[in-house]
């Protein structure tokens, strides 16, 4: 049986991380497909809060395979740093294996990550992308130049020696920005103790599904910062979308039966780029400060909006969602209303509801016309209490009405609510439309 796809539905920092730690409760695998340490799940379990940057989040539950897949780019030394935290706080409670296919950053990637930004500065002020400066969007470039050093190549000395050295032959500027000798003998030191989780990753996620287990793709980033269908050039440099997480970990589109997207009853962004239903002001403080809107990676504070339905129900088409995990609602609770995006007016007149300009600037151009929906009460401790013991019957009606509203406006049903961090503030809703689901999870304290 399944393949369970979770994707971010947005700009990023949707909850993805807690709605994945949610589901795998029922999986033995859990799979990053891309990305590296630009990603900061933060995930509240029994013991406390952890935030995971490149380790997937099976890590946290006995009995299931975390998985850094092909598609990643991963940084060793904060991975290494991060293993050893991890374990130190008795959190790391999985198992772990890195594809030998998966990249490394290099701290050459670091640098140029920064030298990259100056670049565009220097030239177009103004033309910066805001990165979270982790090397991640240079390492992408390299593996895509075949430049790459791959996880495989990372943990033989000589094999690391002779792709070191191409890398630097194709890049002259390396040479001022980072000491190479130095960053070799690092890198060797810390390879040698990640070697042990290297090995080929897909035959032994084949071989799951041959048994019928159930493994969990986790989305990192999100659907709207794909490189090719994200706010380009705005973007990350990989695929967060239910395709680029088939090709971030070698498993076939048949083997799917569930895409989750996940979105907040609101949205954020990070970074620079447009965002059409940005608010500002009183309420967009009240929002920042009541969803704790700061970024776990880089510490930055996140601009906040209202939920944008055009760009909803693109990611739906794009990703083909089987269901949406609707978080966040607590952060609205207690507002006068609820203001949804419906549709965008152009400057020249047109109306778009389902597919946004691929144009960033364009897109920072339209103006949203929004529906106002009924607001929903405050959370307070005898509604969580209420919601634990009833479910979703306890969730206060105008809510009941906004979950609806959704699944009519994507013609996808919300099939989870999640009402605030911790793995039981979570809500099934069951499947309007039946079939096999990934939503029957009853255990969430292991
Ligand atoms: P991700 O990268 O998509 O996993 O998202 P982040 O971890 O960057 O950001 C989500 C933040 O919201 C984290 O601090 C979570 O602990 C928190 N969170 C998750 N679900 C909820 C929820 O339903 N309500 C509230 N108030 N916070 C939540």
């Amino acid at each position: 049986m399944p393949v369970i796809v979770v994707v971010g539905a947005q700009f990023g920092d949707e909850a993805k991380g807690k709605v994945t730690d949610y589901l795998a409760a029922n999986a033995t695998f859990v799979v990053r497909t891309g990305g590296g340490p630009n990603a900061g799940h933060t995930i509240e379990i029994p013991e406390g809060k952890v935030v995971l940057h490149q380790l997937p989040c099976g890590v946290l539950r006995y009995g299931v395979t975390a998985v850094c897949g092909p598609g990643m780019v991963l940084d060793p030394t904060a991975l290494d740093e991060e293993i050893r935290t991890l374990q130190e706080r008795r959190m790391f409670k999985g198992s772990l294996v890195v594809s030998e296919r998966a990249h490394a950053i290099l701290p050459t990637h670091i640098a140029e990550d920064a030298w990259e930004e100056k670049v565009r500065t220097a030239t177009h002020p103004g033309a910066e992308l805001g990165t979270t400066m982790r090397g991640i969007g240079p390492a992408y470039a390299d593996r895509y130049g075949r430049w790459g050093i791959r996880f495989g190549e990372l943990i033989h000395p000589a094999k690391l020696q002779q792709r070191l050295e191409l890398l630097v032959a194709s890049k002259p500027h390396l040479k001022e920005l980072v000491d190479l000798p130095a960053m070799q003998a690092k890198l060797a030191e810390v390879a040698s103790r990640l070697a042990p989780y290297v090995q080929p990753t897909e035959p032994t996620l084949w071989s799951a599904l041959a048994r019928q287990e159930t493994v969990l793709l986790e989305g990192a980033q999100s659907a709207l910062l794909d490189v090719d269908f994200g706010t380009y050039p705005y973007v990350t440099s990989h695929h967060p979308t239910s395709a680029g997480a088939l090709v971030g970990s070698g498993i076939p589109p048949f083997e799917v039966s569930e895409v989750v997207g996940v979105t907040k009853a609101y949205a954020t962004r990070v970074g620079a780029g447009p965002f059409p239903t940005e608010v500002e002001g009183d309420l967009g403080a009240y929002l920042q400060r009541e969803g704790g809107e700061r970024g776990a990676t880089t510490g930055r504070v996140r601009q906040v909006g209202w939920l944008d339905l055009v760009l909803l129900r693109y990611v739906t088409k794009l990703n083909g969602f089987t269901s949406l995990a609707l978080t966040k609602v607590d952060v609205l609770g207690g507002l006068d209303d609820v203001p949804v995006a419906v549709q965008y007016v152009t400057p020249d007149g047109r109306t778009l509801t389902d597919y946004p300009p691929s144009d960033a600037e364009e897109l920072a151009h339209v103006t949203p016309v929004y529906e106002k929906l009924p607001a929903w009460p405050k959370f307070n401790e005898r509604l969580t209490a209420r919601l634990r013991e009833e479910g979703a019957s306890a969730l206060p009606s105008p809510l009941k009405r906004f979950v609806e509203y959704l699944g009519r406006e994507t013609g996808v049903p919300v099939e989870w609510v999640s009402y605030g961090p911790r793995r039981e503030e979570t809500v099934w809703l069951g499947k309007s439309h039946g079939g096999p689901s990934a939503g029957a999870v009853t255990a969430w304290a292991q």
